[in-house]
């Protein structure tokens, strides 16, 4: 994902599809945060981790939080500490970022693919179960290699990953439920869900373990790369914290084969302070999307739907509609950048299709590939440009 997409061309300026400029009082903040840290001589497990850690396991209601180098080893090391390794199985969806994949391939893990619910674009628990069944029956005739890599795939479905995808929380009393049957654990993707609600609870809450994404673009970014891990159990939490600095239990002893996945000093104490404006600016999305909606209802277009009881945070505003490349492209020659997230399946790709039984199709997933687009929507758009938007958008419906 490119940080910030914009550009000129004949007509002028671009709408561009997400600004992360921050206001000055913030900035000057953050300035004076990164030189106390800068001159404090201490850049890696100081006392600023610690800070956000405490802050972010209080803002996302769980009891401990660890920070680490990214999304994508906050489900890495979820999955280790769960002790979820070689041959192991866990159900997750293709309607996502690569990277959730990557991050269970990483660990050696292979990852079955349940398709989307076609109205909130998360999780179908239905299909979900309809794969556990049929991996009890079929496990041991399958096996899977990819990249030189054997995977002995005789070894039962091991945990979920459902992914709250563009801030939409996923249908968790359900997937937990689903879990508990199954005696299987819950590592909730929420690295594009910083703050949303389900219940009343944020995600990152319901599972045994959450797992969050600092990079620039995400509703809460860093200044460069960042994660964390989210639990309320203590074993895990020790556990986590062990492993992203090489498994050690003690100075210099090593338990345990870890990794060095580490959110470092500057970036915690930067979004330390960007944590405290997380829900001004989530509301701010929540606005914008209302407003999209209002104005964009009479159109021939779909919206992605919530559960009753959710807040979404809309980390990306996504419409489908059957025409979506000739509005993609109507919308730029008027000056709009509009994106697909994301335009390939994961288990289309070449480095994933070796995981992806076509016995098993994933009607859902693949439709809405074709059909989805993200219109611009970030805290810093104004209403004069969605009001640009909305006017474009209607004027391609209404001339087609
Ligand atoms: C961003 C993202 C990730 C990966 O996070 P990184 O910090 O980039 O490693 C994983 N899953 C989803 C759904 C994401 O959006």
């Amino acid at each position: 994902m490119t940080t910030t997409i914009s550009s000129k061309n004949i007509i002028g300026k671009m709408i561009p599809f997400l600004e992360l400029g921050l206001d000055k009082k913030l900035l000057d903040e953050i300035e004076k945060q990164i030189n106390t840290v800068v001159k404090s001589g201490n850049y890696i497990l100081g006392p600023q981790l610690a800070n956000f850690e405490k802050k972010f396991a209080k803002f996302t209601g769980v009891k401990h939080a660890v920070g680490v180098a990214s999304g994508t080893d906050a489900i890495r090391l979820a999955l280790r500490a769960l002790g979820i390794g070689r041959g192991d199985r866990v159900l997750t969806v293709s309607a996502t970022s690569p990277f959730t994949v990557i991050a269970i391939l990483e660990e050696g893990v292979v990852p079955i693919f349940a398709d989307i619910d076609e109205a909130t674009l998360t999780l179908d628990v239905d299909d979900a179960e309809r794969r556990v069944d049929k991996q009890s029956f079929s496990a041991n005739k399958q096996s899977f290699s990819s990249n030189k890599q054997s995977f002995s795939a005789n070894k039962k479905i091991k945990a979920v990953v459902p992914v709250h995808i563009y801030g939409n929380p996923c249908d968790m009393p359900r997937i937990l439920a689903f879990a508990k049957k199954h005696k299987i654990a819950v590592i909730e993707d929420a690295c594009q869900a910083h703050g949303a609600q389900l219940e009343g609870k944020r995600v990152g809450s319901f599972g045994e373990c959450g797992a969050f994404s600092f990079y620039p673009t995400k509703n809460l970014g860093a200044l460069g790369d960042g994660g964390m891990v989210t639990t309320s159990n203590l074993g895990i939490y020790n556990m986590i914290k062990s492993l992203r600095h090489g498994g050690q239990t003690k100075r210099f002893w090593h338990k345990y084969r870890g990794v060095n996945s580490r959110l470092d000093e500057i970036q915690a104490a930067i979004l330390a302070i960007k944590l405290r404006k997380l829900d001004s600016f989530n509301k701010k999305r929540v606005i914008l999307a209302e407003r999209y909606k209002k104005n964009l209802g009479g159109l021939p277009i779909k919206f992605q739907q919530s559960y009753p009881t959710a807040k979404p945070v809309y980390h990306l505003f996504v419409i489908r509609t059957k025409k979506r490349n000739a509005l993609m492209r109507y919308l730029a020659q008027k000056g709009i950048a509009s994106y697909i997230y994301y335009p390939y399946p994961v288990h289309r790709q070449p480095a994933f299709g070796d995981f992806y039984d076509a016995r098993k199709s994933l009607p859902v997933t693949d439709r809405i590939s074709g059909e989805i687009l993200a219109l611009p929507l970030s805290p810093n758009l104004t209403f004069r440009n969605q009001d640009k938007i909305i006017r474009e958008t209607t004027r391609f419906f209404r001339r087609s």
